[in-house]
């Protein structure tokens, strides 16, 4: 009886779901990431090809946009 599965509620169900759903979005982050470095365009800003300023990369290693487009970065994911 010692391995017996632990019973799984709805909401230990709905709570797992809910993380699923996060590691997929943090998954893709990391597929977009991975995609930009190997084409050589990380820490470049996706609106205007400029550099992404340190800070901002300091801050938000997977920041897509520089400091004048980041605002409308945000509102794009
Ligand atoms: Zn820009």
């Amino acid at each position: 009886m010692d391995n017996e599965a632990p019973e799984l509620t709805a909401s230990d169900l709905e709570r797992l779901a809910a993380k699923v759903v996060a590691l997929e979005s943090q998954l893709a982050k990391l597929q977009t990431l991975a995609s930009r470095i190997e084409s050589n365009s990380y820490g470049k800003c996706e609106a205007c090809s400029t550099e992404i300023e340190m800070e901002i990369l300091a801050a938000d290693p997977e920041a897509l946009f520089c400091g004048q487009h980041s605002s409308q970065g945000q509102n794009l994911i």
